[in-house]
């Protein structure tokens, strides 16, 4: 990695982290009791009361008679023993990647530029409402909703773009269904776009994209979270979820950053709703089982409990949005 690289990178995450310590610093596994403000043995030199956990600066800052000050960075080193390398990269994975870098060859946009993009493309969209393109999809697709969750909108005209040659090249705009990917700072991250044409997915070889890769942990939230707090891949299979169980439903967006999710720590109980990819390479369950180990480990670290369950569907190839399908064309054709 450049030098220059590197510090673009620890300026992002100061930035996200700032304000944000306490919860990270117990996320990565530093133990609740040394953040909790009051005076205590030092993690690095020991003693009896000469550390104390003051995030002043909103950096994760402590204060030790005996070594010193420090920041988050710092103390997450001495509390668990890291280098500070091994500290910063842990930090990073919560609070998220700079949005990617571009493909090699072609100049990387820069975060900045890319929020600003994800900024105006997100200002000129609206809220979803009852006859719009994204009602009508979500509608054909059996998940019409009386009020859609407002992290999602309707772009009425959006770019679509293809590679060529290593640059960008607008091919035609179409309607699409916009969804906000937040960090777990609440920062936006990036936007997730559906293109649609006639009330369906549009004939596009990617209609499904993120205006940038990498997202990290990020989630679409698209019910607020408490106590309780589901998870499935896609949009559509959240929304699916959601009119099943009535439950918060967040997208993961990818298996990958399934995976991954950022899940809140007010969060006592988890459900996984995952793909049976078992006509395929178990991508789907491997994802969900592997949240499930990464939540259920955290929590025990932490020194707290959480309640993981898995819900793969009977049938090989299918997901959620199938089974909820299948059972809102039995009801009706009950009525
Ligand atoms: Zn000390």
């Amino acid at each position: 990695m450049e030098q220059r690289d590197f510090e673009a990178r620890l300026r992002e995450v100061k930035a996200r982290a700032e304000g944000n310590w306490r919860t990270i610093l117990e996320s990565i596994g530093v133990e609740p009791k040394v953040l909790n403000k009051r005076n205590q043995p030092c993690p690095a030199c020991g003693g009896t009361d000469r550390f104390q956990y003051t995030d002043k600066y909103r950096h994760g800052d402590y204060y030790c008679r005996g070594c010193g000050p420090g920041d988050g960075f710092r103390l997450a080193e001495m509390a668990l023993g890291l280098s500070f390398m091994e500290a910063f990269k842990q930090v990073e994975a919560v609070v998220g990647k700079p949005v990617a870098a571009a493909m090699a060859g072609s100049p990387a946009p820069s975060a900045e530029k890319m929020r600003v993009l994800a900024r105006r493309i997100w200002d000129e969209a609206q809220p979803v409402t009852a006859g719009d393109e994204v009602d009508r999809y979500l509608t054909n697709r059996g998940l019409k909703m009386g009020k859609y969750p407002n992290v999602l909108r309707f772009h009425q005209g959006l770019g679509y773009f293809v590679k060529e040659g290593g640059k960008s090249k607008k091919v035609g705009e179409y309607p699409a269904m916009l969804a906000c990917v937040q960090g777990p700072d609440g920062l936006a991250v990036t936007l997730h776009r559906t293109y649609l044409q006639d009330g369906r997915k549009a004939d596009l070889p990617d209609v499904k994209k993120l205006l940038s890769s990498g997202i990290n942990g990020a989630a679409v939230r698209l019910f607020p979270v408490a106590e309780e707090l589901a998870v499935a891949e896609g949009i559509e299979k959240s929304l699916a979820v959601h009119l099943a169980t009535g439950k918060p439903v967040w997208p993961a967006l990818n298996c990958g950053n399934m995976e991954k999710l950022w899940i809140p720590e007010s969060v006592k109980r988890l459900g996984i709703y995952g793909d049976n990819d078992a006509d395929k390479a178990y991508d789907g369950q491997a994802a969900a089982y592997a949240l499930a180990r990464r939540v259920k480990k955290e929590a025990r670290r932490r020194g707290s409990s959480i309640q993981v369950d898995v819900h793969i569907p009977k049938a090989a190839g299918d997901d959620w949005e199938d089974v909820w399908v299948r059972r809102v064309a039995r009801t009706r054709m009950a009525a």
